[in-house]
């Protein structure tokens, strides 16, 4: 295992958020997505009157989760004496992101920033050994920081909540097809409470409080790339679905070849989208991804008719996500979107042949920065936002 520094940092324990009142999470929770602003303004957004404003930011200077304009420290003075800003250092918390192959683990503070980081191989699959793995990363960050308060862990699967627990349906790519209840068993291991999410579920949260998904109140996230999956956020709350399974769209039928995927669907999103589908069409060896990107580059016909179909898949399954939601933006993420630099007009194709009486101008699409690192914190930003729900 690396982590990317050897320092050990100690900290003050961690907020009782048990203790902190409804009012108090909200107040919170608005800071952390929106940054510093007056008192004022927080319980105008929020409708709040003064005299309870006053008594939640007195609580949450007290738990020491916020600092106001007033008690700063002298290299920040300046600020205006009724404003109320996140104290970040004041809680950590840990994000996993199990992939087939690796686990990458984040310690963000509360501002979901990542201060730490651990990448390791996944031994096996089994999970024993991912509880065993995730839970001696977890150790490690929890003795550097002391003030971890919980643990979020994202995988490509089905998370169901049933009677207050979350169980792992089924993980295809773990090969896990009996349901775990994964948060218990790490419960148990790292005695911290545990979020586990859908992985882009947690990338869309995250990407809706902290990225460029901000201040937009609906939105829909892809991630592609070993698979591909969505999550959507409508009226500034992320559609989780009533079992935990919403954005499946990978397997939506899209045209095209002829292919047969996994489950015996003629040309699904799945046949042509995903890293693996890609390196299959291009005609390379299973994790030969780069290759078939270089060889397309270098004008291979096979090689660039699979980022061709590719584009086209994603575009008509964008275009189905615009259909059903109208969404403010749409954020296209993960490490298998070559696709959109290889063949755009294919993926212009794509969605106008499938959005229904929408102008392809009025459909707001991004390509945020991404690192695979964004998973993870996704993961963590879950961790807080349970947190702060409850
Ligand atoms: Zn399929």
């Amino acid at each position: 295992m690396v982590t990317s520094s050897p320092v050990d940092l100690v900290s003050a324990p961690p907020p009782q958020w048990s203790d902190l009142s409804a009012t108090g999470r909200r107040v919170l929770l608005d800071l952390l997505v929106h940054g510093p602003r007056s008192r004022i303004r927080i319980a105008e957004r929020l409708g709040l009157s003064r005299a309870s404003l006053t008594r939640v930011a007195r609580e949450l200077v007290d738990s020491g989760v916020v600092l106001q304009g007033d008690t700063l420290p002298s290299a920040t003075r300046g600020r205006p004496a009724e404003e109320l800003q996140l104290r970040p250092q004041a809680a950590h918390f840990i994000g996993v992101k199990i992939t087939a192959e690796r686990i990458y683990v984040v310690a963000t503070d509360l501002a979901a920033e990542v201060v730490d980081e651990i990448s390791a191989p996944l031994i096996s699959p089994d999970v024993e050994t991912v509880v065993d793995e995730i839970s001696a990363a977890a150790a490690s960050l929890i003795r550097r920081f002391g003030n971890v308060s919980a643990v979020g862990v994202g995988l490509a699967a089905d998370v169901l909540r049933r009677d207050g627990e979350a169980v792992v349906k089924a993980s295809p790519l773990l090969g896990w097809s009996e349901p775990i209840p994964l948060p218990r068993l790490l419960e148990e291991r790292i005695g911290l409470p545990i979020t586990v999410t859908n992985d882009v579920h947690a990338l869309t949260a995250a990407h809706h409080w902290f990225g460029s998904g901000v201040n937009h109140r609906s939105l829909v996230v892809y991630g592609v790339g070993a698979g591909i999956g969505s999550g959507a956020v409508i009226d500034d709350e992320l559609v989780e679905g009533a079992n935990g399974r919403s954005g499946r769209v990978g397997h939506t039928r899209v045209g095209g070849t002829g292919r047969v995927c996994a489950n015996g669907h003629t040309d699904c999103v799945h046949s042509f989208v995903s890293m693996p589908a890609i390196e299959l069409n291009a005609g390379v060896a299973p994790g030969e991804y780069p290759l078939a990107v270089a060889r397309a580059r270098a004008g291979g016909v096979r090689e660039a008719e699979a980022f061709s179909s590719a584009a086209y898949a994603l575009g008509a399954v964008v275009a189905e996500s615009v259909n059903l939601f109208d969404p403010e933006l749409v954020s296209l993420m993960g490490e298998g979107l070559d696709m959109l630099d290889l063949a755009p007009g294919a993926y212009r194709d794509g969605l106008v042949a499938h959005l229904e009486q929408v102008p392809i101008e009025s459909v707001r699409t991004e390509r945020p920065p991404f690192t695979f690192g964004l998973y993870a914190r996704g993961a963590s930003a879950t961790a807080i936002r349970d947190l702060l729900s409850e």
